[in-house]
């Protein structure tokens, strides 16, 4: 029987059959596209990230926009280098031979969303699964309705309609999706969908990357120059209202520095959004009230020292800082997803890294130290899709770095070159010498 989302899904196949996504022309063509329709709508994706999530103007564009187009213009800038065949040394006894492995397209993707970046998570892989010759079918989150209509709006004005698809709605349309054979699934979002769409995948034999979230602790050390750390802090934690799947989750240091962690944090948080967050045109808002009302219940977590202000009304909840909490309390337990920043107390290095590596393996990893050992030891000895130091969240801003977690954090990785290798099939090729 005949219904919208397999008659999607057979188009965009079909399309994908004659071969004309090949080529590096129609690549650079639905690339370009892409680029224009961010930089000529750039106005409709802030108003609709603002109706969504609250954002203000000048996030919406850094993290949206300006992100994705940098993205496009890294494999613009690349493509031919990134497609071009690489030779592979052959052994001896195979001299005479050559051997290379070349890039193939896998053919039609999928692309599941999330709301909290809805544009840039969609329109991230997009570029990268275009970048690699396929056809993409893109199905935003309904959690963020206006940028979703707004994708399924421009996209077929700007992009090859037979090839590129947007696909709007919730679990059951998703549900109808996930039953379509596809030939790589690029879901970003919770765990728990995760293995749904992990699942259906089976099924095909599909091959998945799953981009999820978790905690990302923050090492704070004694020699940290804390006015800094709550710079860097209060711009990546409250960013979003919190809601970003690499927005440091909680903050592990020692007794002698975390009140002084807290007043700088303190200091911060009214530095940049004033006596009343709720009046900062920077500060977004919870994106629905279930969410609200869970981050409600964790302030109960531990002391609130900083904010803690809220309002179910708007889903306005402040920046907020809580101490004394202890390491299995509630707001321990699962990820944050939300402006509140708990501070653990450990005693030092060796506890915090038995701290972290009895939870899951986060997303990333932050920590500030001047001290290169401990620099080592962390890496060393702990599990993470990404570690910086001194830097939280600044790894996406190095196009040429994978992004991507590990173990409950997620597989597979993309950006840049390794968008190319996860959107492509690596064929290796043997040409011996004497047969033709
Ligand atoms: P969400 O609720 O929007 O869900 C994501 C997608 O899954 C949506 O498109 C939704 O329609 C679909 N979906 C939901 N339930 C489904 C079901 N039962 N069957 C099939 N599809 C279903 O977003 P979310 O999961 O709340 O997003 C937040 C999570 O995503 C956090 O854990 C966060 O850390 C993670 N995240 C990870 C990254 C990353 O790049 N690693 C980025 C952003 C968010």
């Amino acid at each position: 029987m005949s219904d919208p989302v397999t008659d999607t899904a057979a188009r965009l196949r079909a399309t994908f059959r004659t071969g004309r996504t090949q080529g590096n022309d129609w690549r650079t063509r639905q690339l370009t596209a892409l680029r224009a329709l961010l930089t000529e709508h750039r106005g409709d994706f802030v108003a609709a990230l603002h109706a969504d999530l609250g954002k203000g103007e000048e996030e919406a564009v850094r993290t949206e926009v300006a992100f994705t187009v940098r993205e496009i213009d890294h494999a613009l800038a690349h493509l031919d280098a990134w497609t071009r065949p690489a030779p592979a040394p052959v052994p001896e006894r195979l001299a005479g031979s050559t051997a290379w492995s070349v890039l193939e397209p896998l053919g039609v993707v999928l692309v599941i969303g999330p709301w909290n970046y809805p544009a840039q998570l969609v329109l991230a892989p997009l570029a990268g699964a275009l970048a690699a010759g396929n056809c993409v079918l893109v199905k935003p989150s309904e959690l963020a309705p206006a940028t979703s209509a707004l994708l399924a709006r421009l996209v077929p004005h700007f992009l090859d309609r037979d090839a590129v698809a947007v696909v709007e709605g919730g679990i059951p349309e998703t549900t109808a999706l996930l039953a379509q054979r596809f030939d790589h699934i690029f879901y970003t979002g919770n765990g728990a969908v995760g293995r749904v769409v992990m699942r259906a995948a089976a099924e095909h034999l599909t091959p998945v990357t799953l981009e999820l979230g978790g905690k990302s602790p923050v090492f704070v050390d004694r020699d940290a120059d804390l006015a800094e750390v709550a710079t860097r802090l209060v711009a990546t934690k409250y960013m979003n209202a919190g809601q970003t799947c690499v927005a440091p989750d909680y903050v592990l240091t020692d007794p002698g520095t975390a009140p002084r962690l807290v007043a700088a944090l303190a200091a911060e948080i009214r530095a940049v959004h004033g006596e009343d967050a709720a009046a900062s045109p920077a500060y977004g808002r919870i994106v629905n009230e279930r969410h609200f009302d869970r981050l409600s219940g964790l302030l109960d977590s531990g002391t609130v020292a900083v904010g803690g202000g809220r309002d179910r009304a708007t889903r306005y909840l402040a920046p907020t800082v809580l101490t004394g909490v202890s390491p299995d309390a509630p707001v321990m337990r699962e990820e944050i997803f939300g402006p509140i920043l708990p501070i653990v107390e450990v005693p030092g290095l060796d506890e915090a890294i038995a701290f972290i590596v009895a939870r899951d393996k986060p997303l990333a990893l932050y920590a500030f130290t001047g001290s290169a050992t401990t620099r080592d030891r962390l890496l060393a000895e702990t599990s993470s899709g990404a570690v910086t130091f001194g830097a939280p969240v600044a790894h996406l801003g190095v196009p040429d770095l994978p992004f991507g977690g590990v173990g409950e954090s997620g597989m597979g990785n993309y950006h840049g070159p390794y968008s190319m290798e996860t959107f492509s099939h690596r064929k290796a090729v043997l040409a011996a010498p004497g047969t033709v």
